[in-house]
């Protein structure tokens, strides 16, 4: 029988873990789907470990991971992929915003043969306007950046199991899970389902959470703004050569003293791309020298007794860091 892994990553959710664990297990029962539940506990500061160790002694399939501190949802997702061992695995949030519904569904297509199947939102739900327009403006640059349609996707997603090993085989750190697996290929169907209200808690994104979310996601697809810096750089050249022009005619002419004006504008205006473009470049190289540090994504500090092997500590599949457990 196809095993389905199913991934939880969780923040400060101690109010959700018990619910969703017993929703999930009761469907997937009732579905006689063969199942296993892995809740990735961000470095909760409140309960939600020892929600995740209670229900695990409840049931032998839930298992669970801590990590050392609060690495962010990535962080939690990929942690959870290296540890699920189904044929296929579904990552979902433990909110249960993504609605367990829709994964009878995301099985039936994976038994047909899809390999990828996206969650694809109907509508974003019950959200405050700020959050709505932060997350659309993300989006749309997203979007742009990325060459994909992302407005709609989301983290709800069912991977086969070969797509997960693709994934956990990526030497890089910074990654952008929604968009990995478009990037990945193979055959892909959607499903789309409405996001529901949130069980417990609130919402872990602020404004500024989501902008420095937005930015290192487009830095780590694309090298546009890169580019941009050589498009400013053009502009500022062009706009020169038309002063210099008029600077040479005017000096020529024979009235060449004024012009101050002329002068603390240029400077202003391209000090301000100079210093722009250093900040686009500085970022690019702050994000090289992360990958070249070569830090695990996580740290793991502990693992419910039912987790194979020995995965506690900055484990890395590759071996490239730390131990090898393949
Ligand atoms: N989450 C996480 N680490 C974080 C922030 C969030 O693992 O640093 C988890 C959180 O527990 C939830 C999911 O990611 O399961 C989505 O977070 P949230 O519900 O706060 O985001 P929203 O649904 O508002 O986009
Ligand atoms: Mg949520």
């Amino acid at each position: 029988m196809p095993v389905l892994s199913i991934v939880l990553p969780a923040y400060n959710e101690e109010m959700n873990i018990a619910n969703t664990a017993e929703t999930l297990a009761k469907l997937l029962e009732e579905q006689g789907i063969e199942y296993e539940l892995v809740f990735v506990s961000d470095g909760s500061k409140d309960n939600t470990y020892a929600e995740i160790l209670k229900v695990s002694q409840q049931n032998p399939r839930i298992k669970g991971a801590e990590f050392s501190r609060n690495f962010g949802k990535e962080a939690g997702i990929f942690a959870g992929l290296e540890l699920t061992t189904g044929d296929a695995v579904i990552v979902m949030d433990c909110d249960l915003q993504h609605p367990p519904e829709a994964i009878p569904e995301m099985w039936r297509l994976w038994k047909n043969g899809a390999e990828v199947v996206e969650g694809i939102k109907t509508s974003r739900g019950k959200e405050s306007l700020g959050h709505k327009l932060s997350a659309g403006l993300f989006y749309k640059i997203m979007s742009r950046l990325i060459k994909m349609d992302m407005n709609a996707s989301s983290d709800f997603k069912l991977l086969d199991r070969k797509v997960v090993n693709v994934l956990l085989e990526l030497p890089e750190r910074n990654t952008f899970f929604r968009a990995l697996s478009f990037w990945a290929g193979f055959r892909t169907e959607k499903v789309t389902y409405e996001v529901q209200e949130r069980q417990y808690g609130e919402s872990k994104w602020s404004f500024w959470s989501l902008m420095k979310y937005a930015i290192s996601n487009a830095t780590s697809f694309s090298t546009l703004p890169l580019q941009l810096v050589t498009i400013m750089g053009i502009i500022s050249i062009l706009f020169s050569a038309i002063l210099a022009v008029q600077t040479l005619v005017r000096f020529l002419m024979g009235n060449a003293v004024e012009g101050f004006t002329t002068v603390i504008l240029l400077i202003l205006i391209i000090g301000g791309f100079l210093m722009l473009s250093l900040g686009i470049i500085g970022h690019y190289i702050a994000r090289i020298y992360e990958e070249v540090k070569g830090r695990p994504k996580y740290i793991i500090s502990k693992v419910t007794d039912n987790v194979q092997g020995d995965v506690v500590g900055a484990w890395k599949r590759n071996g490239r860091n730390g131990k090898d457990y393949d």
